[in-house]
């Protein structure tokens, strides 16, 4: 195929043979954040440009080098949302939804874009599902949002797969003092430190934290400790979330190097991360921001929220063998009909089923066909009965139903005793 015509490097296409699982884990978190109170929001995928250098931070990695931007017909900056935060705080100042200082429960899904090297567990475009929570200052918030996910990895059989790490990055007061600290240390070991290191040192100094270079880590050692560093108010905080977590019995450990990649954050930060997918091991991160608002044009108002790689926990549970046998199967009953006066009733047949199972996945065949091939549909299509419906049994005003994983005999069934009959051999979801 031509160059032109293949997907952009990096940007996947969604099979149908992978959507049964995306719904399956979509439906399963949806249904969770509906039980815990979460209202969905959906912004758009673009937005100006300004919005993420404003909110993410200019020296982050993500506004450096990762961000899609172009100009539009107009001559505006615009850019593929490379997360979400953003444009939720956009929106949600837009439409006064925190004014008065009202919580807000928030969360949304969908794809988001950045230029990285694409590898597994890594693309261009990618999913995620976020949550963001407002006007909500107390530990018990930041405690639930970790709560829900430890159960959502419940939910989905993955607990033994991931483990918390949790680290709090003050407030940007004692953050400030943080920083002229581990500045001023890493500045007497300048040429121990990596060239990137280097850099960050004057550009983002806590992203020297979590660097990968092993000299610089073994600098790192003796360096300052954020910890030491913490106001009052962080450290109750701090202590209160990790109260809140041993009360609700979820395992997490301390990350003092744990600070992510953008600039908004405050107090606590977190990742849930797994060492089954290699490098890519993050499959959830967040903590909260309690300047963002105020810093995007707001009024102060306290933030805090996450965002999961769906991608990366599609692949976990594909590694793990944790993909419910039943999601992929997506037909309960196939019908076979054979002529054309068969086809009519067939097709008025199965609408009146469908008035009365609303639920039940019926797929009618369609494209006629010998009874061989018919067959040989209804077998592939995984469906657990087989409907036939030909001269013979249209003259009886009857349907043969057939079992087609060996549960039972074929029988003829009325044609209006069928829905009744199909409701006790199905079960509707
Ligand atoms: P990483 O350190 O892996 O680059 P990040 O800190 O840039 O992650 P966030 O911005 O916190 O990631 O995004 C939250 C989650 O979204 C990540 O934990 C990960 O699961 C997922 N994610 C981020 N970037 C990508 C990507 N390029 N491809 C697939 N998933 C991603
Ligand atoms: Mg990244």
């Amino acid at each position: 195929m031509s160059k032109s015509l293949q997907a952009i490097r990096g940007m996947n296409d969604i099979l149908p043979e992978q959507t049964p699982l995306w719904r399956y884990f979509e439906n399963t978190v949806a249904r969770l954040l509906d039980n815990y109170g979460y209202k969905q929001i959906r912004m758009p995928i673009v937005e100006f440009t300004e919005l993420f250098k404003r909110s993410i931070g200019e020296v982050t990695d993500i506004v450096e080098k990762e961000m899609y931007t172009f100009e539009d017909r107009n001559g505006d900056s615009l850019t593929l949302r490379p997360e979400g935060t953003a444009a939720c705080v956009r929106a949600v100042l837009e439409h006064g939804l925190t004014g008065a200082g009202q919580p807000q429960k928030l969360w949304y899904i969908g794809p988001m874009f950045r230029h990285e090297r694409p590898q597994k567990g890594r693309y261009r475009q990618f999913h995620q599902i976020g949550l963001e929570v407002f006007n909500i200052e107390g530990p018990d918030i930041d405690a639930e949002l970790i709560v829900l996910t430890w159960r959502l990895w419940g939910l989905l059989g993955i607990r033994d797969a991931v483990k918390l790490e949790l680290n709090s990055l003050g407030t940007s007061e004692s953050r400030g003092r943080y920083k002229v600290a581990l500045v001023e240390y890493l500045s007497a070991h300048l040429d121990k430190l990596d060239e990137d290191s280097q850099r960050r040192l004057k550009t983002n100094p806590l992203r020297v934290l979590d660097t990968k270079n092993a000299d610089t880590q073994a600098v790192l050692v003796d360096a300052p400790k954020m910890a030491d560093y913490l106001d009052d108010e962080s450290r109750t905080h701090f202590e209160g979330l990790k109260a809140r977590l041993e009360a609700a019995g979820i395992p997490f450990v301390i990350n003092t190097k744990l600070v992510r990649g953008l600039d908004y954050y405050s107090k606590t930060v977190f990742e849930w991360v797994t060492d089954k997918l290699g490098a890519q091991g993050t499959v959830c991160a967040g903590g909260r921001y309690d300047g963002l608002v105020e810093q995007m044009g707001g009024k102060p108002t306290t933030g805090v929220g996450f965002a999961m790689g769906i991608e990366r926990l599609i692949l976990l549970l594909e590694t793990l063998e944790k993909v419910p046998e039943e999601i992929s199967r997506q037909v309960d009953v196939y019908l076979c009909a054979f002529g054309e006066a068969a086809e009519l009733a067939a097709l008025a047949l199965s609408e009146q089923v469908r008035d009365q199972l609303p639920n039940l996945r019926l797929q009618v065949n369609a494209g006629a066909g010998s009874f061989k091939s018919q067959f040989k549909k209804a077998d592939k299509s995984g469906a657990l009965y087989a409907l036939i419906l030909g001269d013979d049994e249209l003259a009886q005003q009857v349907i043969g139903f057939k079992p087609l994983r060996g549960q039972g005999e074929q029988q003829n069934i009325a044609f209006d005793a069928l829905a009744a009959h199909l409701a006790t051999c199905v079960v509707q979801g």
